[in-house]
């Protein structure tokens, strides 16, 4: 796509770099920058999600973005989609085979083993947020890196946690202004969910049914049949339109742990929507599993929202002994941060811009310029929010950059200023501008700011 740039009056195309051989650099395919107007947007989401993990006593983790290949081929499953089509690995200079973190479970579960967390009071509750990479085929809201915000809770078993997780992710949307609808359905326990297998592989067996299912689920079954639920291919969202239904096939202890948390959701009145289509198609989930879709005013396209789905989630059990550590009950999810973002500037919500600033420093010629920089590292150090553009000469210039910054006043230093011992305070608004004493600009300027806040 062409850009362009209008130069004294005159509109030109802005032409790419070209190094001295011709070399023209892109980013990579799927991958994306982030360039400081777009800052705006994960400030105001990250602010967000501080505050709610800190209400609801989840504690920040950071992991590697690298870890061991298996890591990942053992706990998210070989046959899911994420590490049979998507992950990022390679063999590196020991010949270990290495990936780029697919998603941020495994890793936060190999640290609670790693760091021996289970002698901490148990639950831990861990808040993650960082790059993940899948080799998807790009498109709007798919990148091949992305980021999520992933909050974990190892080590508590009651049905309390996942509706609270849920709650959590529910008041993250909420409070962003962003319509959603929980997906939510149990797989119950490697038990009671291999009964169930059985009927399911039975029923895209019989009546022919096989023969019209996508390639993909025709490798699929009977390896991963629960994700044949999930397929979005028309003519097997059509055969599993009839396929028995898992809830139905529960033992007692899932069916009592998943109307538990569909109470608790009632009780703190989180809509949802019992889909038992939702599988999730990672290997360690039992229990619990939910996804996040957008509600778009325009129009209810279902398949559109699932595939561009906010988060998903759920109970892994099972997860944290399957990888060395003591048996220890989990439950989590994953945010996808970009498309949040997207959401966001879709529905056009108003942001407030957290950059505002009281006061602006402006200066004109040398000797003005070195008094200002030292004036302006006093007001800086007294805590108050000043701004300055010292590279500009013109007062003009100074003043236009204040304006649009916000500030409430400018604090003006010029030759004659130098010379008297004084300096302007311009009140921005009214453009009315005083004279004070140098030594007292201090004193004066905090005076006005703490009068308006009266
Ligand atoms: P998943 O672990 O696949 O359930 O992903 C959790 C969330 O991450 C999704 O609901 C999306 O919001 C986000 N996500 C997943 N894949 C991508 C992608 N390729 N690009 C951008 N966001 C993604």
């Amino acid at each position: 796509m062409q850009k362009f740039i209008r130069n004294k009056g005159k509109i030109e195309e802005i032409k790419p770099f070209k190094s001295k051989n011709g070399k023209v650099f892109a980013r990579l395919r799927g991958m994306k920058d982030v360039l400081p107007d777009e800052y705006r947007y994960w400030s105001l989401i990250s602010k967000k999600i501080n505050e709610l993990t800190k209400t609801y006593g989840y504690k920040r983790i950071d992991t590697p973005i690298l870890e061991n290949a298996e890591l990942y081929e053992r706990s998210t499953g070989k046959t899911s989609d994420i590490i049979a089509k998507e992950m990022f690995s390679f063999i590196d200079k020991n010949d270990d085979k290495i990936a780029l973190r697919p998603e941020g479970t495994p890793g936060i579960v190999r640290s609670y083993v790693e760091h021996g967390m289970f002698n901490l009071p148990q639950p831990v509750k861990l808040f993650w947020l960082g790059q993940v990479f899948r080799h998807d085929k790009p498109q709007a809201g798919r990148f091949r890196q992305f980021t999520q915000i992933d909050l974990e809770c190892i080590g508590e078993k009651g049905p309390v946690i996942d509706a609270q997780l849920i709650l959590i992710a529910y008041n993250f949307f909420k409070e962003l202004q962003i319509d959603i609808m929980i997906q939510i359905n149990s797989i119950g326990c490697s038990e009671c969910r291999k009964a169930y297998i059985n009927k399911l592989e039975n029923y895209y067996k019989e009546r022919g049914n096989r023969t019209k299912l996508c390639n993909d689920c025709k490798r699929r079954l009977g390896k991963n049949s629960l994700r044949l639920l999930d397929c979005k291919e028309d003519q097997c969202i059509a055969i599993s339109a009839d396929a028995p239904q898992i809830i139905d096939y529960l033992c007692e202890e899932c069916k009592n742990h998943f109307v538990k948390v569909l109470e608790y959701l009632d009780e703190v009145e989180v809509p949802y929507n019992l889909n038992s289509h939702l599988v999730r198609g990672l290997d360690y989930y039992s229990k619990t599993v939910f996804e996040i879709w957008p509600i778009d005013a325009d129009d209810s396209n279902v398949e559109v929202s699932r595939q561009l789905a906010l988060g998903g989630g759920g109970r892994y059990d099972g997860l944290v002994e399957y990888l060395g550590g003591r048996p220890a009950p989990a439950c989590g999810f994953g945010i996808g941060v970009e498309r949040v973002i997207l959401k966001i500037k879709e529905k056009n919500i108003p942001l407030k811009d957290d950059d505002q600033a009281d006061i602006f420093v402006a200066q004109l010629g040398d000797q003005a310029r070195r008094k200002a920089m030292i004036l302006f590292e006093e007001l800086r150090r007294a805590g108050l929010q000043v701004r300055q553009d010292f590279s500009k000469d013109s007062l003009k210039n100074q003043l236009e950059v204040a304006n649009k910054l916000g500030t409430k006043y400018s604090l003006i230093l010029g030759q004659k200023e130098i010379v008297d011992g004084t300096i302007l305070i311009r009140d921005m608004e009214s453009g009315i501008q005083e004279v004070v004493d140098f030594k007292k600009i201090r004193q004066e300027i905090t005076k006005r700011l703490n009068n308006e806040i009266k």
